[in-house]
């Protein structure tokens, strides 16, 4: 069943995101039959689309989280999400984060330095229970991707490299408040080149064959998440291709198989509706001024993202390119460039697609802009999962010191 935009911009006004929930279960279920016959564990990236809602509606499809703060686990857990399914991941989990974690008993924390694991041990010990860990291997693999969302390279941030995650691995099967039952990369996002993950997996496979080989058990092969979707005219991993190279690179080791989707799963699902206010030219140079902004979507100006925009309700013939731009005070506060218009109207409807991942979740109040409302639909139905942001929440925790 199409959604009715129109109707539902007049109900809750703009700008307004809507969310299909039977996609969602769709893209789940794609990745899902993809592993079937393994043991398999699809989590969903919480960071992708962070509404409680939607949290909920993966977790009663048996999906687990991957979390990235403590805000996110219990974002998981206040969702329904079972803790046996949870992992938390990040560089910079901080002491009463991880104490958090440990009390709240999810499957595994995510390590991403030596450093880390010495305070993860500490914390442990002083809770006299032991951790359950995965190590984050940094495979030096080159995604190709855009640069700001590879992570698999030395160069980055993420992970540890194979020499010294052996040396943690070792020293935690001897500690006795480690415990170590997992392994894990992330090479980056919206990957649309297999090569890399299936090369990724051999890597990480190839080291926890030498792990078992001195006794370290590794229970859950995790292989993040990064599967990209198609924004404009990318191609695409197939959820088959992805679990077979998967498959491939752990044969014979006895693992359950776990990747961390977050845009695979909900990229697809959104659209951010906007309407029109004004249109104006400079020189020769066409915009047309929406009421959604960078606040609202920062994927355009953050990545030079490309998303595919539609004018609803409008026939004219007569076509020229815009710029499609908010409010904001900044150059960069575009939605998207040189589009294809007919001429608009003030309150014409415009649907900004493929906004479900990294879209309200990167938003903020710049400007003094409330963050915009939250809808589902599914079967036809929908249902408000977050109200309009009003001035008086933003200004809620400020005080006008006189
Ligand atoms: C962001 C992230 C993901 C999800 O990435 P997508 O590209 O949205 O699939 C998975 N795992 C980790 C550790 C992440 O940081």
């Amino acid at each position: 069943m199409p959604i009715d935009f129109q109707t539902l911009s007049k109900k809750y006004d703009t700008p307004l995101y809507v969310y299909d929930f039977d996609r969602m279960q769709g893209n789940y279920q794609l990745f899902k039959e993809a592993f079937s016959g393994e043991k398999s564990l699809i989590s969903y990236a919480v960071k992708a689309n962070s509404n409680l809602s939607v949290i909920r509606h993966f977790g009663e499809l048996g999906a687990g989280a991957d979390c990235v703060s403590i805000g996110e686990v219990r974002r998981a857990l206040s969702a329904g999400i079972e803790r046996y399914k949870i992992i938390f991941s990040g560089v910079g989990k901080q002491d009463e984060e991880i104490r958090e974690a440990l009390t709240e008993e999810i499957l595994m924390l995510n390590l991403e330095s030596e450093a880390e694991m010495k305070r993860v041990e500490m914390v442990a010990q002083a809770l006299g229970r032991p951790a359950r860990i995965s190590i984050r291997i940094n495979p030096n693999v080159d995604p190709k991707t855009h640069p700001y969302i590879s992570t698999g390279l030395h160069e980055n941030k993420f992970g540890v490299e194979i020499a010294r995650a052996k040396r943690m691995y070792i020293y935690a099967k001897n500690a006795e408040f480690l415990d170590p039952i997992g392994i894990h990369f992330h090479i980056g996002s919206q990957l649309t080149d297999l090569a890399p993950i299936a090369e990724a997996a051999q890597i990480v496979a190839d080291l926890t064959r030498s792990l078992k080989a001195i006794g370290i058990e590794i229970r859950f092969f995790d292989v993040g998440g990064g599967v990209g979707i198609r924004y404009a005219d990318e191609t695409l991993i197939s959820p088959q291709a992805y679990a077979e190279a998967i498959v491939k690179a752990t044969k014979g080791l006895d693992v359950t198989l776990m990747c961390e989707l977050g845009r695979a799963l909900v990229g697809n699902t959104g659209y951010l509706l906007t309407s029109v206010l004004y249109e104006k030219q400079n020189g020769g140079k066409r915009f047309v001024i929406v009421d959604a902004a960078m606040n609202d979507l920062l994927r355009p100006t953050l990545y030079n993202a490309d998303h595919r925009i539609t004018l609803l309700d409008r026939k004219d013939t007569e076509i020229s390119e815009a710029d499609i731009v908010g409010p904001i005070c900044e150059s960069g506060d575009w939605l998207a460039k040189a589009v294809p218009l007919p001429k608009t109207e003030h309150n014409d409807l415009i649907v900004v697609h493929d906004a479900g991942a990294y879209g309200f979740t990167m938003s903020s109040n710049y400007n003094t802009r409330g963050r915009a409302a939250e809808i589902a639909v599914s079967a036809g139905n929908e249902r408000m999962i977050r109200q309009r942001e009003s001035f008086e929440d933003q200004i809620r925790l400020e005080e006008a010191y006189l």
